[in-house]
């Protein structure tokens, strides 16, 4: 069937995600699947308890539209202790579809016909489409290998009378690095005479390594009173298929945030938010993440010690960056295809998330994996 008026796509240039095509890709070959970011060990069994008594008590049927209170009361607690920043549960904090709908709503919220919205590539699949939807202008400002550090003069030759928003993700996807105390700096320096305000996704929050502290926006007042602060319990509990998060912003900014989120979803899976309520109560189940996701890191980046993949050892999120430059001079995008079909390993070509691509021969492993699965991984890519 095709809907018989021409029209013009309002996103001309929005293809399947490339999540999408490498897991379909990795399920078609039978391939290992570290491409989606995704965990393939269980959720907690005691966190699975609770939403199943929840549903058999009866709590299927609408929550209140920011959340429930409990949950939220739960969030601003650990923000705090975390952070050091009090967030109002009642009035600053808004349980969403998933760290998806907290950016969607916040672009949307904000952002106006022509305004700049700065953002770091490669960067996040959802960004940039969100803002064109809403008649934004990406500004994008590419990082490259091996640092992938943000120059933040050139940040400030990008700001004009139009810039609206900036986008920062720390821990970041795809590239594992975070965000320095420097870098928050340099942030302050450059929005303080300006009412430019901030989206930062901070979905990998708690999975930062080697000592390294999470520099959430919550912490610096400055920078806090201009930010919303996106957060994923997905990622957090290894139940990515719950798309349940949360956005912490100051009051007037979470008011127009509640306007969209309360006609985009208007409410969030009821039982599942009473489970995390009574789960995030206790901090060693957020906590020891750090330390899991370290150990598989350090796991798989040994494992491929003597291969002729390159790392660089990511500082944070559950992602891998390996050059394989001394393979082959292929795209990433050829190159994981080649690999997913004919060595059955599934990455994601990191080219995918530039508005101009660039090459750095980089393809973005997820180690979100059982060792087993590392490990066999790891044994095939030894043999390119
Ligand atoms: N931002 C980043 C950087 C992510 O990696 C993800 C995970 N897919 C999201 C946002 C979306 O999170 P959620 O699944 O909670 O919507
Ligand atoms: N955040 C996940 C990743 O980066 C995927 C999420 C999705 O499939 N939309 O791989």
């Amino acid at each position: 069937m095709k809907y018989p008026e021409s029209f013009s796509s309002k996103l001309p240039k929005v293809k399947t995600s490339i999540f999408t095509v490498m897991s379909k890709m990795a399920a078609d070959h039978d391939a290992l699947n570290l491409s989606q970011g995704f965990p393939d060990f269980p959720v907690a069994e005691e966190l699975v308890k609770k939403v199943s008594e929840y549903i058999a008590k009866g709590f299927n049927q609408y929550a209140p539209s920011p959340g429930l209170p409990q949950l939220r009361a739960g969030i601003a607690e650990k923000t705090e202790r975390l952070y050091g920043n009090y967030y109002n549960p009642g009035t600053e904090v808004t349980v969403t579809a998933g760290a998806t709908e907290a950016i969607f709503c916040a672009i949307t919220a904000m952002i106006r016909e022509d305004d700049e919205v700065i953002m770091f590539t490669p960067a996040y699949d959802c960004y940039a489409p969100t803002v064109e939807l809403c008649n934004g202008k990406p500004v994008f400002v590419p990082l490259h290998a091996p640092d992938y550090k943000i120059d933040w003069d050139e940040v400030k030759k990008l700001i004009t009378r139009r810039t609206r928003m900036i986008i920062v993700n720390t821990p970041h996807n795809p590239t594992g690095t975070i965000l320095t105390a420097d870098d928050i700096e340099q942030l302050e320096r450059i929005t303080k005479d300006n009412d430019i305000v901030i989206v930062s996704d901070e979905v990998y929050q708690h999975i930062i390594f080697d000592g390294e502290n999470h520099q959430s926006m919550a912490r610096y007042p400055e920078l806090a009173r201009r930010s919303f602060v996106v957060g994923s319990f997905g990622k957090t509990f290894h139940a990515t298929g719950w798309k349940v998060g949360y956005c912490l912003a100051p009051e007037n900014l979470t008011a127009e945030l509640r306007k969209v989120h309360q006609y985009v979803t208007f409410a969030v899976n009821h039982p599942v938010q009473r489970a995390l309520a009574d789960y995030i109560q206790t901090p060693e189940n957020y906590l020891h993440i750090a330390e899991m996701y370290r150990e598989k890191r350090d796991y798989f980046v040994d494992a491929l010690r003597g291969s002729r993949f390159k790392t660089v050892k990511s500082k944070g999120s559950y992602y891998q960056l390996l050059n394989y430059s001394e393979i082959t001079d292929e795209p990433d995008t050829e190159f994981a295809e080649r690999l997913t079909k004919e060595f059955k390993v599934a990455a994601i070509p990191i080219s995918v998330f530039y508005n101009n691509p660039v090459q750095e021969h980089m393809l973005r492993f997820c180690f979100a994996k059982e060792k087993e699965t590392l490990a066999k991984a790891a044994e095939i890519l030894h043999k390119l």
